[in-house]
């Protein structure tokens, strides 16, 4: 397991993945029942922007630091607010220092009855992860392999809820993996939401896995694209997709409004799109 998130965190693939992360905890915080979030590849839950790893690539310049900083027009300006809400929270100070990951913003984002499991493999990262939120009652760390979680805990006994995957990609037939994690997590719980994150470098790779989940009978499918670049197997990452099962009803029309605006923000160049497509109908 090389992959550390530090490198990662802040850039692009991110804030696209965070600001939709926020969007649905607002949708599930809008009933008073109890929810879990289960995230199965929880990363260290907050990042130092200053760290040598951040530094290096600088990754996060090309995206949260050219998102912040310009006030939204007015339709995205409510849509993003949250999302801003939890970085600004982690930044008490004018400078842009710390990022929250996903834990964090889930953290941020769910009321004193919601509940969090946080699941991370890389031991070194666990133990970060875990330090954060040993004394809240309500986050439980689980040093486990991801995939296995996504079995293990389902269904929540709140039985209501968001699955996030996210995985690092750095082997292969993590596609593979994702597909039949899902299938197999949706069959345990087939009501959950579930959100997976995955790169596109490679479009057929990425076709087949949609195609397998749709043949597998999964209904409600909403894809999203999001490319700052044109997608290439070769250079680095600048294109990423996600899958989400059972959407809340508003989201697709939320990222039709803050896709293009953050697209603005964070384009590399000639070949950036943005899509989202109801894949498989309700
Ligand atoms: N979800 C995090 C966020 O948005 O802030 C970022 C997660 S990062 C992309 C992927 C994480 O998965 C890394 O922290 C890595 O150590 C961890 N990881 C890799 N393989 C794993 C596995 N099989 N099970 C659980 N975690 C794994």
């Amino acid at each position: 397991m090389n992959y550390r998130h530090l490198y990662h965190a802040g850039n692009f693939a991110d804030v696209v993945k965070h600001a939709t992360l926020a969007r649905i905890l607002v949708y599930l915080m809008k009933k008073p029942a109890a929810f879990r979030v289960i995230d199965t590849h929880a990363g260290i839950g907050l990042y130092d922007l200053s760290a040598d790893e951040a530094e290096r690539t600088g990754e996060w310049r090309d995206g949260i630091g050219r998102v912040l900083g310009e006030a939204p027009p007015a339709g995205v300006a409510d849509l993003i607010a949250p999302y801003f809400a939890t970085i600004a929270a982690v930044n008490p100070g004018p400078d842009l220092l710390a990022y929250p990951g996903s834990p964090e913003i889930a953290h941020r984002l769910t009321r004193p009855v919601d509940r969090l499991t946080l699941v991370e493999k890389h031991p070194h990262d666990f133990a970060t992860l875990a330090a954060l939120y040993a004394s809240d009652r309500r986050v439980k760390t689980v040093e486990l392999d991801g995939w296995l979680a996504l079995g293990g805990f389902l269904p929540p006994k709140e039985r209501r809820g968001l699955v996030l995957i996210d995985p690092a990609f750095e082997e292969p037939g993590e596609f593979d993996r994702l597909a039949a994690g899902l299938i197999a997590a949706h069959k345990r719980w087939p009501i959950g939401l579930y959100c997976a994150w995955y790169p596109l470098k490679n479009k057929a790779a990425v076709t087949a896995y949609s195609d397998r989940l749709a043949e597998a009978g999964i209904r409600n499918i909403l894809e999203i694209t999001f490319a700052v670049a044109r997608p290439d197997a070769s250079g680095p990452l600048g294109a990423c997709g996600m899958t989400l099962i059972n959407p809340p009803w508003t989201l697709a029309d939320e990222l039709r409004t803050l896709l293009p605006w953050l697209l603005d923000r964070m384009r590399r160049g000639p070949g950036a799109f943005w899509s989202v497509e109801q894949r498989v109908p309700e």
